[in-house]
């Protein structure tokens, strides 16, 4: 399933060939996705110059003169960029636009991605129902050990499903949560009002460190295409505990345990992470 660092490859791979080019033609061959993709979206984004190509959470926010096209990758979606034009569509492959000189495809088997239009009359794009109550950005600024502790103040829910929730910060899909908390050394266990503000700031820097690293290994797998599947295969090699039950702790030796915490599968080291 593709999390933030997938999104993130897609992002800067799509970035080049999308910015500043036009939209010539948009085919919708099936409209059913996780939401309808609406009818109009050709009358809506042809002739519109994308301006940039921005990610909030796992939404890819393509902002055109008009407004946003706000799309999302569900279990199993893909953007491929073809520089010519491109074979015959397959059955997955849901929308195509196409732009001055390129073909983009939004291929999704399992169709629980998205599609939807957000027009600038509607006002900010920040305060978009799917938007408004996420959590910060794992790189900006305004994530740290301060926000980290307010926010989990009076939370008695363990600390690798406050992650996951996503309302304190973005981006930590279930792999990344695992890594995150053995990089701070913390039990995933923890009820997450007792994190002190030291840990709080350890946990930060694990977050953006385990996320930077899964972006960089996807970004130097790619061409011309991004794969959802691509960067998490790359960062799976390297993982510290995730998939590793009773392989030894990279740090101690210590045999990795795997638990479940929400029907969510979780690795940690008992020795390393307290
Ligand atoms: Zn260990």
């Amino acid at each position: 399933m593709p999390e933030l660092p997938e999104v993130e490859v897609t992002r800067r791979a799509l970035a080049p060939h999308v910015e500043g080019r036009r939209v010539t033609g948009v085919v919708v061959r099936d409209a059913r996705m996780r939401w309808p993709v609406p009818r109009e979206l050709p009358q809506w984004l042809v002739g519109q110059r994308i301006d940039h190509l921005d990610r909030r959470g796992k939404y890819l926010l393509w902002q055109v003169e008009a407004g946003t096209l706000i799309s999302h990758l569900g279990m199993s979606g893909s953007w491929r960029v073809h520089l010519a034009p491109p074979p015959a569509p397959g059955r997955h492959d849901h929308v195509e636009i196409h732009l001055d000189r390129c073909w983009l495809r939004l291929t999704d088997p399992r169709r629980f991605g998205a599609l939807l239009w957000h027009p600038r009359a509607d006002g900010d794009i920040a305060q978009h129902p799917l938007l408004a109550h996420l959590g910060v950005e794992p790189f900006d600024p305004r994530f740290d050990a301060a926000l980290v502790y307010a926010a989990t103040r009076g939370r008695t829910a363990p600390i690798k499903q406050v992650l996951l929730a996503g309302d304190i910060v973005v981006g930590v899909g279930n792999i990344y949560a695992s890594e995150s908390l053995f990089r701070a050394g913390i039990n995933p266990k923890l009820p997450a009002r007792r994190l002190g503000p030291m840990r709080c700031a350890r946990l930060v820097e694990a977050v953006r460190e385990v996320l930077a690293e899964a972006i960089s290994v996807g970004g130097s797998t790619l061409r011309d295409f991004v794969g959802a599947e691509g960067a998490e295969g790359y960062f799976m090699r390297e993982a510290a505990v995730y998939g590793r039950e009773g392989a030894p702790c990279r740090a101690c030796r210590t045999p990795i345990r795997r638990l479940l915490q929400g029907q969510r599968a979780t690795y940690y080291c008992p020795r390393c992470q307290r």
